[in-house]
């Protein structure tokens, strides 16, 4: 069904916002009663106030999931329990698509069709995969002496900390909870303060899908303060972050000064798209070229942020790219005609426009390249293409995390390969190219989690992602996640 805005509005006003935190099973205000605003990045409106949890919730949230995880009724559940349980929350989520779908839109900006059409099904499709997968996970049994066997098993781990950001609300809470939980662990997830909704929601219909008390708390906050304390916590087993490189390492350094739990970080990206002169269809590689980095407003982790292009087609090529940015909507998220939204909130807009000034002082702005105010707010960014860059300045180099892409012109494989290569991060990258050598070629030499050929960004549910480098080092989505969230424990019986 096609819906009008008029009609994603009339569910944005139905929306009863939950604005607690959820701890041991139940929505609680913070304890000293505090409150944080989120506000809808469209309107620049206040959509809501937020429990905002300190030290005390965090200790809280941790004590009901260990307890919820030492009494068993989770993680010592019969599979069949944890399938079917995991199973009614992916329906649920399904059952509230539209509701979820306008929470996260509201919450961070992007379009309301897209979330509706991608990230909330997207989300039950993954829960039901780490759903159905319990059951099909075996152990070992390793050859030792007679008169002795060995089980060698993956067990739960205990209390997982989940940090997440802003840009896949739902959906990045659910690539951490989907395996943490399946597992048998419990967890303490803590939303990004940018867009707390969605995950305080997902909260909510667990517990109606008959998820124990206490084995999934959710504490809305800062992440100076509730990041830094379940960073720090003495009894949190595993850590999982997704969110800047800047923030991992400072994960990395709170586990050293607690207690060494396992911490497993998916961050940052530059990913180049390398596009050679041979591709066979000119228009279709830049209609992925723009739309690998002007998807979700750039706000993608593993966006094709640096266009590689080969100089003999660079002029047409740029063109087509340039055509494409210049064809899209910027616009409403709400509004059906809109092919672009807002950007998170002002405080990023502010960050990414200080980026298209130093991009058109050292290259040229071949489309774009402004900030718009649009319906009274003024995060919006127009889709930008800067040409002629350094490959080694900022705008090039750094993470922007927005709509806005840099263009480098290459002569040679070797020379397009190091430029790739010039850059803290290693997420992703995608070849065009119709000659089938250099497609492997290029893509055994690119040191990155995700090569994509003849496509951009390809990722889905049953293959790994992440990074190398900067990038991090956790794997989320397919059976590798559950690496993170289990332990092998050997039992060796002598007989
Ligand atoms: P961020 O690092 O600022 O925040 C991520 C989370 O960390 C938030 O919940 C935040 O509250 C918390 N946090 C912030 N400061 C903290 C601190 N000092 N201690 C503990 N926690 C703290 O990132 P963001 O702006 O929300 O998201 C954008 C970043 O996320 C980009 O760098 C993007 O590339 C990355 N990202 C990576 C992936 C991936 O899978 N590799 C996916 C999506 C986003």
């Amino acid at each position: 069904m096609t819906r009008e805005r008029a009609d994603w509005q009339a569910i944005a006003d139905s929306l009863v916002p939950r604005t607690q935190a959820f701890i041991n099973g139940a929505f609680v205000d913070a304890r000293d009663g505090r409150t944080s605003t989120t506000i809808d990045p469209a309107t620049g409106k206040v959509l809501a106030n937020v429990a905002e949890c300190g030290d005390a919730e965090v200790d809280s949230a941790v004590l009901a999931a260990r307890t919820s995880f030492e009494s068993g009724v989770w993680s010592r559940a019969s599979s069949d329990t944890r399938k079917a349980t995991l199973s009614k929350l992916s329906e649920l989520i399904m059952a509230n698509l539209d509701e979820l779908a306008v929470t996260d839109s509201l919450d961070m900006g992007k379009l309301v069709t897209e979330a509706a059409a991608i990230d909330v099904p997207g989300s039950a499709m993954i829960l039901q995969f780490y759903a159905e997968a319990i059951d099909k996970l075996a152990g070992e049994i390793p050859v030792t002496p007679p008169g002795s066997v060995a089980l060698v098993r993956r067990v739960p781990l205990g209390v997982v900390g989940a940090v997440i950001p802003w840009n896949y609300p739902l959906e990045m809470a659910i690539w951490k909870l989907a395996p943490a939980l399946a597992a048998g662990n419990s967890v303490v997830l803590k939303p990004a303060e940018q867009s707390p909704l969605s995950a305080l929601r997902l909260a909510e219909l667990a517990a109606e899908a008959g998820l124990p008390d206490g084995v999934l708390n959710v504490v809305p906050g800062r992440g100076e303060t509730v990041g830094k304390a379940i960073g720090m916590h003495p009894d949190i087993d595993v850590l999982t972050f997704t969110g800047s490189t800047e923030v991992g390492k400072k994960f990395m350094s709170y586990s050293g000064a607690s207690n060494l739990k396992q911490v497993w970080l998916e961050c940052g990206g530059k990913s180049a798209n390398l596009v050679f002169a041979d591709i066979e269809d000119l228009n279709e590689a830049a209609e992925f070229a723009a739309r690998a980095i002007f998807f979700n407003q750039g706000e993608v982790c593993s966006a094709n942020s640096r266009l590689l292009v080969q100089r003999e087609i660079a002029a047409e090529f740029i063109a087509a790219v340039v055509a494409q940015a210049k064809a899209i909507k910027v616009g409403h998220p709400f509004d059906p005609e809109s092919t672009m939204g807002p950007l998170v909130d002002r405080g990023h807009a502010d960050r990414v426009e200080q980026y298209l000034g130093d991009g058109a002082a050292l290259g040229s702005v071949a489309a774009g390249g402004r900030r718009l105010t649009i319906e009274g707010s003024d995060c919006y960014i127009e889709p930008t293409v800067i040409t002629g860059l350094p490959f080694d300045s900022a705008p090039a180099t750094e993470e922007i995390f927005g709509p806005v892409l840099s263009v480098i012109e290459f002569d040679t494989e070797d020379e397009a390969i190091a430029i790739a290569h010039n850059s803290e991060y290693a997420l992703a990258a995608s070849v065009w190219t119709s000659n089938i050598s250099r497609a492997h070629r290029v893509s055994d030499r690119l040191h990155v989690g995700t090569v994509s050929v003849n496509t951009v960004d390809a990722l889905g549910v049953t293959t790994p992602f992440g990074g190398f480098k900067g990038s991090g080092f956790g794997r989320d989505l397919s059976l590798h996640a559950f690496e993170k969230f289990t332990g092998l424990k050997t039992t060796w019986i002598r007989y």
